[in-house]
């Protein structure tokens, strides 16, 4: 399986383009390279830091190519965070795309979801201070040849399609939430999972969606949005924001060349 660097979903290596999104999967093989920019000098687009009252604050200018985020940089340089390595994160820039790739990291490089994502077996969330793990079900057992259904795989088997584990310090898991069709909806104050002592969670933050086949997280209007965990490289687009430990980035075009 292929999955899709713009939309997560997993397609079968056959086709040409991503069944969900529609954008080329040839842009999904690590070995694909994005075409340098036809023009060399300033870059189109600039990383900001954004501040805890969620205004913009230093603005590191990117180059085109090859851009590394970490305590060292040396293009973005991000200090007084433990969680920060080194050498954290690229941001690669070549004409019209560009692509996050976390660094293997200890605590990872976590990408805000737009609207709403795909998500898959082993992803792992950001919301208000929590960490999260998703672990999807397997394929339930298809029923017998005569059409009969297994016994024990009625009722309990069908009732969630995975189970959200949030992790304390060193990863143990110190709760577990089940996920129940059709949705499973997540906030403050209201929803099926409650974070009534997190104030960076919104009244009504996330829904985790069971289409039939796959789960998809969606957004309901949060203010401090859902962060997903960068796995491989990602595509990333004018206004994302990207979270690495502590610290919040916006990925825009920058003011130079704004209007071009
Ligand atoms: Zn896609």
């Amino acid at each position: 399986m292929i999955k899709c660097v713009h939309c997560g979903a997993e397609n079968e290596p056959i086709f040409t383009y991503c069944l969900s999104c529609g954008k080329p999967l040839e842009q999904s093989l690590s070995s694909f390279k994005p075409r340098p920019a036809p023009t060399t000098g300033v870059g189109s687009y600039s990383l900001f830091a954004v501040r805890a009252d969620g205004g913009i604050g230093t603005e590191y200018q990117l180059i085109d190519g090859l851009n590394t985020i970490g305590s060292k940089g040396p293009e973005v340089v991000v200090k007084d965070d433990p969680r920060v390595a080194d050498q954290h994160a690229t941001v690669e820039l070549g004409g019209e795309m560009a692509f996050l790739e976390d660094l293997g990291t200890r605590h990872g490089t976590f990408l805000r979801v737009r609207d709403e994502r795909s998500l898959s077996n082993g992803d792992q969330l950001r919301i208000g201070h929590a960490l999260f793990n998703l672990e999807l079900r397997g394929k339930r057992p298809q029923p017998a040849a005569d059409g009969s259904t297994w016994l024990g795989s009625a009722g309990v088997e069908s009732e969630f399609f995975g189970r959200l584990l949030r992790l304390g310090p060193d990863d143990v898991v110190i709760e577990a939430h089940l996920l129940h069709p059709p949705e499973t909806t997540m906030g403050r104050t209201g929803g099926d999972i409650l974070m009534p002592d997190d104030p960076f969670v919104s009244s009504r933050h996330a829904a985790f969606v069971w289409t039939g086949s796959s789960c998809v997280l969606k957004d309901t209007g949060s203010t401090n949005g859902c962060y997903l965990r960068a796995r491989g490289r990602v595509a990333i687009n004018d206004g994302d924001y990207m979270l690495l430990g502590h610290h919040v980035f916006l990925f825009k075009r920058s003011k130079e060349s704004a209007g071009k």
